[in-house]
């Protein structure tokens, strides 16, 4: 079927109609000479549909891939499309299933010579542990790149088709390779370690507060200004060959009047690890502090984050993290520090050690 008919059905190029009427993937090609760009969607709001379109209540994870790709036809002057249904979630519920599932099939995807790049689409709640996640397991120099909406399909004002657009332009782009995972929203080029959402509602939610964006890109024109700090993709020690769980690791938030009962709470319910999401340079109350070192004296990996939106956490400022065998979580908020720990203890349980990745991802 020609690019031309199509078109003319309403169908992005890569999709056809089968005897069922349903939309069906053709397998790629690289016609007229465009890179193959495989889509994995997973759900979230830039596939999420309301009743009517001026309106706050919708349901994330209601519009199909082959939907998704066709509702955006100007992608397909700048790649071929594919597209495959991963999950049809909103990022709320993200959970390790659809994680390993994800890593695996763009680990495959990535591996075959004629596939480009990647975009994922997701939703914009975890859209940041998703990206650190994939930054650290999956093994391609190739562009991956996640994007989301935080305006429903339906939406007056939708921002998911340019966001869509964008990330394709992003993925299709040679110079995005080897700059780890990115995550393309509202025109920015984020890198999947840096980015972070700090609004509720508002569609400039994302920003990169530490190390600033990876380029940005405007209509499909691509602007790259630096590579990711840390290492990645590639580059990375973590694999998850033969890893069909992750080790529990939970956050719990520092406050006034702080006692160590959520703390030892999490070890009762199995944690190898705890992420505290500390108020200012990863402070606990006293008694926080106590429960927590009893803890790292038992192998449990602490981690002290802040819960305080910018800014890195340094070793032995006011705790002395070097006798009571903690770990500092340097540029990572708690969300990226939680991803973190539960690959480093695929690795080890040795404070040091997991201080070292830390530092080096
Ligand atoms: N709750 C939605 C999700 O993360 C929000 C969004 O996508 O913007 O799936």
């Amino acid at each position: 079927m020609t690019t031309r008919l199509l078109a003319s059905l309403g169908l992005a190029a890569g999709l056809v109609l089968t005897g069922t009427g349903r939309i069906a993937p053709l397998p790629l090609s690289a016609a007229d000479g465009l890179p193959n760009i495989v889509v994995l969607a997973t759900g979230g709001t830039i596939a999420g549909a309301a009743a009517t379109d001026v309106q706050a209540g919708y349901t994330s994870g209601k519009v199909g891939v082959e939907q998704l790709i066709a509702a955006v036809p100007q992608a397909k002057k700048i790649a071929a499309l594919r597209g495959e249904q991963i999950s049809n979630i909103g990022s709320q519920d993200m959970n390790d299933e659809v994680w390993l599932k994800l890593a695996a099939r763009i680990n495959a995807l990535a591996a075959m010579p004629d596939v480009a790049g990647i975009v994922i689409t997701h939703g914009t709640d975890t859209i940041e542990e998703t990206a650190y996640f994939l930054n650290l397991v999956v093994k391609t120099k190739k562009p991956v790149v996640l994007t989301a909406a935080m305006r429903p399909a339906t939406a007056l004002s939708a921002d998911g088709p340019l966001n869509f657009y964008n990330a394709v332009a992003v993925a299709a782009d040679k110079d995005a390779a080897g700059r780890g995972v990115l995550v393309v929203l509202n025109d920015w080029i984020h890198g999947a370690a840096s980015l972070t959402k700090t609004s509720t509602t508002a569609v400039q939610t994302f920003m990169s507060p530490l190390s600033g964006l990876i380029g940005t890109v405007a209509y499909g024109e691509t602007e790259f200004h630096r590579s990711p700090i840390g290492r990645h993709t590639a580059d990375s020690e973590f694999s998850l060959d033969g890893v069909t769980a992750l080790p529990r690791v939970d956050i719990v938030m520092a406050h006034e009047n702080m006692d160590g009962a959520l703390i030892d709470a999490s070890a009762a319910a199995g944690a190898k690890g705890i992420v505290i999401a500390g108020v200012g340079n990863g402070n606990l109350t006293q008694g926080a502090v106590a429960a927590l070192a009893a803890l790292a004296k038992r192998g449990i990996v602490c981690v002290r984050a802040s819960r305080v939106a910018i800014g890195r956490v340094e070793r032995n400022v006011e705790l002395d993290d070097d006798k009571l065998g903690f770990v500092a979580s340097l540029d990572k908020n708690p969300q990226k520090a939680r991803v973190l720990l539960r690959l480093a203890l695929l690795k080890s349980s040795d404070a040091s050690q997991v201080q070292r990745i830390f530092k080096e991802y």
